[in-house]
């Protein structure tokens, strides 16, 4: 039998074009299938179309975030003249997928994203596909029906038939429902199940009352069935958990959190990674195919960066940041200065992910030589990370003229790869243990820039102190105060001093970012562990 691997993920950042993911999960997922089509790994995505996007992010002056559906060009993927039904809400929904095809160094991945906005639905059955993460708990069930059940009916309908389902994040759980259904053997589904936790915070679980599981699936499932399915509740972690064969969290400190929140199962770990070729900057491109024209086949080889010239490394870097400081300065008008020591900070703005940290003491940072860029989107729903973007705004202003800081509108893939790349540090201070892993660091590691982080998620793998960038704070726990206070010093004492006076040094760290962590922290390496543990 042909191995094969169906991979299940509510979010894919699959091209900048597509904007249907929220954030570093999406990420992963795309980053995941990129690596995939080049190694030629046998795989294939489902996700859903998500046709309005996540949201296009608009700010007004003081930071009040706006939320517009996008607007993208769907017909860059190819509707399939395939169809399944699924009974919903006591009501039957047809879902289509349309393709889009992944294309790696010779091999290509195709990614099915389920549309039911078709004309034989009830019109509200139609907007089920159209936002992702939008609406009520019964929109989300819905969707998540959609994706599990829907996505496993439509393989086996184009004919597939995976030997592996791998699913990013419990959204997807619902498919081993309908696996079983077609094999009626538990240990069978065992084996096929593959689950990827993805988040220590548990707000991240999905959780829904088992009188709406009743609402949503009856038709689908019988009382027995469902009373099998849920107590109380139906929790789509401990559905996957209950039925994988291989469970993994995104990190070694993730994987040990995870095994203490759910005792019993066994979980291993591998960290996340970022596909190389996709996130490095056009000069590190070229820097990198000029001195290890292996790095894109394999980028293992970026550890040979120990030997790249520091004068090209720098140049390839001020390329990069004038990019970036000349669409700020374009878009914002800001007047930022290229040989200002600039840092970056964007992410989903979220309160555990403490964007305010970096703004503790306005007068402490007014005295820095330095400039800021910001970008990120708060959830619709979520007001406290809708407040901390007000906050900054305020921050922003505060500073200002002493220091020339900007919040860029709409985090999207191309923003992040600008903003990452054309940094001269990549700062995050989120709140210990919630980091599961963080990726945005191993963007910017890939382009010679180091970070400048609480230890918590990934850095607690990357950061030897002083040569990959530095640590904030302790490993156990954080503290506001405290964690602010050292992430000061170590920006005053240390890396302002030597970015400025000891060029050198600067570059060498720089070097031993690419070397250490571009090697190491990237979605081959990742999807390898992935095919050697969990896939075949
Ligand atoms: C990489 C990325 C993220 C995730 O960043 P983290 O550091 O993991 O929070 C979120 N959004 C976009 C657009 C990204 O490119």
């Amino acid at each position: 039998m042909e191995e094969q691997v169906a991979y299940f993920s509510m979010e894919v950042a699959i091209d900048p074009r597509i904007p249907t993911y929220s954030g570093g999960l999406g990420v992963l997922a795309g980053d995941n299938l990129r690596s995939c089509a080049d190694l030629h790994v046998p795989i294939m995505g489902l996700t859903l179309l998500s046709r309005k996007g996540y949201f296009f992010q608009k700010l007004d002056s003081e930071g009040n975030q706006m939320e517009e559906p996008t607007n993208w060009p769907i017909d860059i993927m190819d509707l399939l003249p395939v169809k399944i039904s699924l009974p919903l809400n006591s009501r039957e929904v047809a879902v289509q997928p349309w393709k889009y095809i992944v294309k790696g160094v010779n091999h290509e991945v195709p990614i099915f994203l389920l549309d039911t906005d078709l004309e034989e639905n009830d019109p509200g059955d139609r907007e089920l596909t159209s936002y992702l993460y939008g609406g009520d708990d019964r929109y989300r069930l819905s969707q998540e029906a959609i994706l599990g059940i829907g996505g496993v009916k439509i393989l086996k309908a184009m004919g597939y038939k995976p030997t592996r389902y791998h699913i990013n994040e419990g959204h997807a759980a619902l498919s081993i429902i309908e696996v079983f259904k077609e094999l009626n053997d538990l240990s069978e589904v065992n084996k096929r199940f593959v689950f990827t936790t993805h988040t220590p915070v548990p707000a991240g679980h999905d959780r829904f009352p088992k009188n709406l599981v009743e609402e949503v699936l009856r038709g689908y499932l019988n009382e027995e069935e469902i009373d099998k399915l849920c107590q109380d509740e139906l929790n789509m972690t401990a559905l996957a958990l209950e039925n994988s064969h291989y469970v993994n969290g995104v990190a070694k400190r993730h994987g040990e959190i995870s095994r203490d929140m759910f005792p019993g199962y066994q979980i291993d770990s591998i960290t996340n990674g970022v596909h190389h070729v996709f996130w490095a900057s056009k000069p590190f491109r070229e820097l990198y195919d000029a001195h290890m024209p292996d790095w894109r086949n394999n980028p293992f080889s970026l550890r040979y960066a120990v030997s790249l010239p520091s004068k090209e490394i720098f140049q390839a870097h001020m390329k990069a940041k004038k990019e970036l400081i000349d669409f700020v300065n374009r878009s914002k008008n800001t007047g930022m200065d290229y040989d200002v020591f600039t840092i970056g900070f964007a992410r989903r703005f979220t309160r555990y992910k403490r964007p305010y940290l970096l703004f503790t003491d306005i007068e402490r940072l007014r005295r820095m030589k330095i400039q800021i860029v910001l970008a990120g989107k708060a959830h619709p729903k979520d007001n406290e990370g809708k407040g901390e973007i007000k906050n900054v705004f305020k921050s922003i202003n505060d500073l200002y003229p002493e220091v020339k800081a900007v919040f860029l509108e709409n985090y999207d893939l191309n923003l992040a790869k600008l903003i990452t790349s054309g940094s001269d540090l990549w700062v995050n201070t989120p709140q210990i243990p919630n980091e599961a892993s963080g990726t945005s660091g191993m963007k910017s590691a890939l382009n010679g820039v180091p970070s400048l982080s609480v230890l918590d998620g990934w850095w607690l793998e990357g950061n030897i102190e002083n040569i990959t960038g530095w640590s904030i704070g302790e490993v156990s726990h954080s503290e506001d105060t405290k964690d602010a206070n050292d992430m000061y010093d170590k920006l005053e004492r240390a890396i302002l001093p030597m970015f400025y006076e000891d060029r050198d040094n600067w570059i060498r760290i720089m070097r031993h970012t690419i070397a250490l962590n571009g090697s190491f922290f990237n979605s081959h390496r990742m999807v390898q562990q992935y095919v050697l543990r969990a896939y075949f």
